[in-house]
């Protein structure tokens, strides 16, 4: 029989953790805050007039707050905070503060685009977050606009600039790279790495949406790899338990790190120990397939945790052993990145 435990005065859960048919245990928990952004990425947002959620849709923040505690009763102990972009949702950091302050939950990171970084780093400290993702496809101000539909290169580099200064460790920075629009900065990118402590990231285009990337414009790890090459011998450096799905590696003497996230070339599937929170409030068990569980409706129809604490179960279960999106029979994934969370 399950043992039961009292939980926030009212409730009882299973004294049981996470772990899929796969013996995965996940521990990690994504939260997307909001579907909006401040940006209009090309491989990530489509051109046009974008369909946001209605607010109502969008989890309040005291309901991914419970969602969270119950999580963490089942075993996550980690937790991410993306979007679209978790800046411009008003309360943010007030929000980070009450998530860091949940017993149980040892580390609290935040992924951002950088735009309004520089002015609320205060913040992000006093919430108690230390280790921030910020992207950075490009360090030249007129590509940026290209790529992001927006011109706010100085806003995101005088912010990435602020947080090394204020102590923020690691700060790893997120790339994609498309070719014919920034492979010509693979190096340059790369190169931040011998300058800063910075994690450069190279992360490989994933199909998700209707972004309208096309198969030419896609570049995959290890042709990048390859032409790190030019700038020195690249070492392994040894990946801890704790550590994301990125293969890392330094140049000799550099402060920093480069890695790469290959999700098509060389998934790291058999590792993943994720769930997804939408910011509708559906539980995903893989980033790259379309399945998911509702959480808000339940939730709002006054569920107990331990009917809650099910669906996490319930996602778990479904979660399958590897995506599908390379091999013989590539499929695409139709949520949008923005609502998903990358
Ligand atoms: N707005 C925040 C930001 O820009 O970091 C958080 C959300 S964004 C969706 C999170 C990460 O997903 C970014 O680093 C972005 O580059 C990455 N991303 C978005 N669409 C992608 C795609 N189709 N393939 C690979 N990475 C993608």
């Amino acid at each position: 029989m399950k043992q039961l435990h009292s939980f926030d005065n009212q409730l009882f859960l299973p004294d049981m953790e996470l772990v899929d048919t796969y013996r995965r245990h996940l521990n990690y928990l994504r939260v997307s805050v909001t579907d909006r952004c401040n940006l209009q990425c090309i491989y990530c947002i489509p051109q046009g007039k974008i369909k946001n959620l209605p607010h109502a849709e969008v989890l309040r923040y005291e309901e991914i707050l419970r969602i969270v505690r119950i999580g963490v009763h089942l075993g996550i102990s980690k937790v991410r905070i993306t979007g679209g972009e978790p800046l411009v949702r008003k309360g943010i950091y007030g929000f980070l503060g009450k998530l860091n302050s949940i017993k149980g939950l040892k580390d609290v990171s935040l992924t951002t685009n950088g735009v309004l970084l520089k002015n609320n780093l205060d913040k992000i400290k006093t919430a108690g977050i230390k280790r921030l993702n910020i992207s950075l496809d490009t360090l030249n101000p007129a590509k940026f606009k290209r790529i992001t539909r927006h011109a706010h290169f100085s806003d995101v580099w005088d912010g990435i600039m602020k947080a090394h200064e204020m102590g923020f460790a690691p700060i790893k920075l997120n790339i994609v790279i498309l070719r014919g629009i920034n492979d010509n900065e693979i190096l340059d990118l790369a190169r931040l790495s011998l300058d800063y402590p910075f994690h450069v990231r190279f992360i490989e285009y994933m199909p998700i949406g209707d972004a309208g990337i096309i198969d030419g414009q896609t570049i995959l790890t290890p042709e990048i790899k390859n032409r790190l090459h030019q700038l020195g011998e690249l070492t392994v450096v040894q990946n801890k338990v704790t550590d994301g799905p990125a293969l890392r590696f330094k140049f000799p003497d550099a402060p920093g790190e480069v890695g790469f996230i290959s999700a098509i070339s060389h998934h790291f599937c058999h590792t993943c120990n994720r769930l997804r929170l939408t910011a509708s409030g559906q539980l995903r068990p893989c980033l790259l397939a379309d399945t998911q569980f509702d959480l808000k409706e339940p939730l709002r129809q006054g569920y107990l945790d331990r009917d809650l604490a099910e669906i996490f179960f319930k996602a778990a279960g479904f979660k399958q052993r590897e995506h599908h999106l390379a091999g013989n029979r590539p499929s695409k994934v139709a949520g949008q990145m923005s609502a998903i969370g990358g």
